[in-house]
């Protein structure tokens, strides 16, 4: 996945493209894999890099979702459990399966998750991972040393999945590349093209080198999110807003919070939602929140009452509180809900919409990264019904993703690239394999590979998407970006004016993951 060929290829087209699909997160780039898959000409233009909007600020589940079970959302948590499935079988080195476990302490709520849980085994019918099972107060102990075990009358254990969302985004793109579709980072829309009332292309500036193109499309589809409706006011300038944006926070903690490697639902906060605390790159992930916002930005700030939130109600859980200064990154971001303005966030859909307008544009919104194959699958049905183009079925449930690899183990660090782990370790095999942190895993070899392999140009592509550097440890990965910027910029032949640009920007961006 070469970025030069992938701007050469918008540079030669000479017919207009089947599908043009603005926006690079699990939707856009599912979709574009689904396209490309079914034979259609596709293109995918992402503003910034993959997946650097919402789809990297995940929970990083694959899950049916237990509490849309509780919302009595059956038909989702159906689906999702079917794209759970799926996702197992076809990016084993990606997604795997995890046990939680949520603590109890009354014996009526014992046996109604107990209930409810059986409900979810049953609706995965033969998708379940492994069948939920009832602890004693004793095994939940055990399981869980770290847990309060005041007034504790036992736990339920049941199966779901965790996964890399980035790292997934990154295969999804090299596996539509390598099913004939184009791909570019660092591309924006400006406009949409009509002719005649009907959308028939988009104005796009290349923000490497500044060129604007002038693409040919026989439909366009708007997977854009969170900025879906700015997306459409370019086609109809009146249209009303539908999106909710609901800011969502997560903390990173040392494990020592909550040994062992199970994760903890906890299944009623004070105010009715759900928290996950999750082991995580031998840290814990904790989350998450569920706020009304007013505006859409990139990179979204936490809010303190999300923090004190996150804060005390997992502290209620825990035997050592953990405070403000134990946060090792924290991380927010937008979920792209379609409502109406006075719904409770916690309460809407996290259905996916497919709308197309008067003059042709498609766009979907709404969903779960969970869902993202199902999402691409319905809206590539409707673009083939919006244009003159040919009505092939999806085949994107059986293609194996990009690194398929089954044999690769938990604790390999490298288990993220699947089959190509071995290419990576090969780079450089003398010095290229030692890791610039002590707190996560980062080698000169993955910072060359993502370079040379998966596009990424900026600072910020290696130290948040390629690895998770800055969502492990912001603090560690500011130490360490000096030396990453000076890997990079050998490699790319860029000079000390980059390096320092570089450096800046990304002390930007990493100082909203750090709290003071
Ligand atoms: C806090 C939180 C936790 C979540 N946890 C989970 C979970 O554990 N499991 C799960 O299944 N789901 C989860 N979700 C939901 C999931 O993350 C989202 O549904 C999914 O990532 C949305 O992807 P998207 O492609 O629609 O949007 P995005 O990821 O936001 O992608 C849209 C892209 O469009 C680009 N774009 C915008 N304008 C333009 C333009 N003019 N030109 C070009 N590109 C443009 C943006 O830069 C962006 O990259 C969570 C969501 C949140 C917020």
């Amino acid at each position: 996945m070469n970025r030069t060929d992938q701007i050469n290829a918008i540079k030669t087209a000479k017919e207009p493209w089947d599908i043009v699909i603005i926006g690079g997160g699990a939707s856009g780039l599912g979709a574009a894999l689904d396209g490309a898959s079914r034979g259609h000409k596709t293109l995918l233009l992402e503003k910034s890099d993959f997946a650097k909007g919402t789809s990297s600020k995940s929970t990083k589940l694959i899950h049916g979702g237990v509490r849309y079970l509780k919302q009595g959302n059956i038909r989702l948590v159906f689906q999702a459990l079917r794209e759970r499935g799926i996702l197992l079988k076809n990016a084993p080195h990606l997604v795997h399966k995890m046990s939680f476990i949520i603590p109890v302490y009354s014996w009526w709520r014992l046996l109604f998750y107990g209930f409810g849980l059986i409900l979810y085994d049953l609706l995965a019918g033969k998708k379940r991972i492994e069948s939920t099972v009832l602890l004693s107060r004793k095994k939940t102990r055990t399981l869980l040393p770290n847990l309060n075990d005041n007034h504790l009358v036992g736990g339920i254990a049941y199966w779901d999945a965790q996964f890399n969302d980035t790292r997934l985004a990154i295969s999804l793109a090299r596996s539509a590349v390598s099913s004939g579709a184009t791909v570019i980072n660092y591309c924006s829309v400006s406009s949409i093209v009509k002719v005649k009332g009907r959308v028939c292309g988009v104005i796009a500036k290349d923000n490497v080198s500044g060129k604007e193109y002038k693409i040919d499309a026989k439909v366009v589809l708007n997977a854009t999110g969170v900025f879906s409706n700015h997306i459409q006011q370019m086609d109809q300038p009146d249209i009303k807003s539908n999106i909710v944006p609901s800011q969502g926070t997560h903390i990173v903690l040392d494990q020592k919070f909550m040994l062992g490697n199970h994760a903890v639902l906890v299944p009623q906060t004070f105010d009715g939602r759900v928290l996950f605390s999750i082991p995580w790159h031998d840290k814990l992930l904790v989350g998450t929140t569920d706020y009304l916002v007013d505006s859409i930005e990139d990179n979204p700030t936490p809010m303190s009452e999300e923090i004190d939130y996150i804060l005390k109600t997992i502290g209620e859980y825990l035997k050592k509180q953990p405070s403000r200064k134990d946060i090792l990154s924290v991380f927010s971001g937008l979920r792209p809900l379609v409502a109406k303005k006075n719904d409770k966030t916690k309460d809407i859909s996290r259905n996916h919409s497919i709308v197309v307008s008067q003059s042709g544009l498609v766009s979907i919104t709404g969903g779960k990264w969970t869902t993202y194959r199902k999402m691409a699958e319905d809206a590539i049905d409707i673009v083939q019904s919006v244009g003159e183009i040919e009505n092939r079925r999806s085949k994107s449930a059986e293609i194996k993703l990009d690194g398929f690899d089954s044999s690769i183990t938990n604790k390999n660090p490298l288990r993220i690239y699947g089959c190509f782990s071995e290419d990576i370790l090969t780079i450089d095999s003398s010095t290229g394999n030692r890791s610039l942190g002590n707190n996560f895993y980062l080698s000169k070899n993955q910072i060359l590979w993502g370079i040379r392999e998966e596009m990424a140009i900026r600072l910020e592509d290696i130290l948040a998407r390629r690895s998770r550097c800055l969502f492990i440890d912001a603090k560690e990965t500011i130490e360490i970006a000096p030396k990453v910027a000076k890997i990079m910029a050998e490699e790319l032949a860029y000079g000390q004016e980059w390096v320092q640009k570089e450096l800046r920007e990304f002390k930007q961006v990493a100082e909203k993951y750090i709290i003071n």
